[in-house]
């Protein structure tokens, strides 16, 4: 890291731009103070407990979860993005606490098999409103995870409620209320949600090359042609001239993502400094995000995101992977529509409160990708 980034080291205080523990917009039910949390290291601590985030262990992020004990699944990913983005607001003097919690929670609306379980599932439910993991994230934190005597959901902050839509629908936008308003508006979230957001992307897109080479699918020849990999790569060799190419590949991708995350830094503090927002709700009123990379590091950055699209997730080996995840989602879905009494005790329409689609679509959501390919076996031909 430069030395123009460690000028802004942490003192321990917030900037006053980041959003504060004590003026928070608060939570749907009132709850009272605890003695030595604040209140979105709490919101972190009952995503970390939550069932949804136990499952995240056993879902795909690109490689079918199971398919090899080193790839990346949701869990694991979304505690490489909980790094990113907590090194980032520490160095930029951000809600470290809250970060951390959108970050840990940015995931738990996926369904089972990344995203090929999410198109199907959002086609199965296309007449019934779709389906969308970002509003899932928001209904398993507001209302399906039951373990609360108080309410349901996990009752967390507003502040990390908005840092969890990241994206949503104009037409889904307008049933959320004051959390849906920036999406009608076209304005942005708290500067801890924009982290969260870049960090999930940064995230995925240098471990997804690792992932990509322990496949097989993607070789150094091919990266090559990346240019942040060409350089990190470069520079790898240089100081370390005697290393082999594993070693050096894998040192190329830790020197990418230092680049990349450095720049973030350092670009999003030159923006802060120059547009200094009086406070958190300044940030929002903005239609531009202030936590960004330079234009030429987002250019590298959306250079190796369409390597990525183009070589690995189009390659034909993942397309038979999405081919048998949609039959097994497509499946599913018909069988459980079909006979919703098959549906388990507290997941049943009429328990749910929801029509039979949503009560459907909740369930499969929730699976993991063993527990769904278990289901599958079992539904009769
Ligand atoms: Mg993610």
């Amino acid at each position: 890291m430069t030395q123009a980034v460690w000028r802004w080291k942490r003192t321990g205080e917030l900037a006053p731009w980041a959003v504060s523990n004590t003026h928070g917009r608060g939570r749907v039910h009132r709850e009272s103070e605890h003695p030595y949390r604040g209140p979105f290291q709490r919101d972190r601590d009952r995503v970390i407990h939550c069932r949804a985030f136990r499952r995240l262990m056993h879902k795909t992020q690109v490689f079918v979860a199971g398919a090899g004990d080193h790839f990346r699944t949701r869990l694991t990913h979304t505690m490489e993005v909980a790094q990113i983005a907590r090194t980032a607001a520490a160095c930029l003097n951000l809600n470290e606490h809250l970060t951390e919690a959108i970050c840990l929670g940015h995931d738990l609306g996926h369904p089972p098999f990344g995203h090929a379980g999410q198109a199907a599932l959002n086609r199965c439910m296309a007449g019934h409103g779709g389906f969308e993991h970002n509003l899932q994230a928001l209904r398993i934190v507001d209302r399906l995870e039951r373990r609360y005597p108080g309410f349901d959901g996990l009752n967390l902050c507003w502040e990390t409620r908005e840092g969890l839509l990241k994206h949503c629908p104009r037409r889904h936008a307008k049933a959320l209320g004051d959390l849906g308003e920036r999406f009608l508006e076209r304005r942005q979230p708290s500067l801890e949600a924009q982290l969260a957001n870049i960090a999930d992307e940064i995230a995925y897109n240098h471990h997804d090359l690792d992932d990509g080479i322990r496949s097989g699918l993607l070789g150094h020849d091919d990266m090559i042609e990346v240019r942040l990999y060409q350089d990190a790569y470069e520079q790898a060799r240089r100081r370390h001239p005697g290393a082999g190419l594993r070693s050096l590949m894998a040192e190329a991708i830790r020197g990418m993502i230092d680049r990349v995350v450095s720049n973030l830094i350092e670009t999003t503090r030159t923006a802060l400094e120059s547009a200094a927002p009086e406070h958190s709700d300044a940030v929002r009123a903005r239609a531009e995000p202030l936590v960004r990379l330079s234009a030429e590091l987002q250019a590298l950055h959306a250079e190796l995101a369409r390597f990525l699209r183009r070589r690995l997730y189009h390659h034909p080996r993942m397309e038979q992977e999405y081919e048998k995840a949609r039959t097994v989602i497509e499946t599913l879905f018909s069988f459980y529509f079909e006979h919703p009494g098959q549906l388990p005790p507290g997941h049943g329409p009429e328990d749910a409160g929801e029509e039979k689609a949503r009560a459907v679509a909740d369930y499969i959501a929730g699976m993991t990708d063993r527990f769904a390919r278990r289901r599958f076996r079992e539904v009769p031909a």
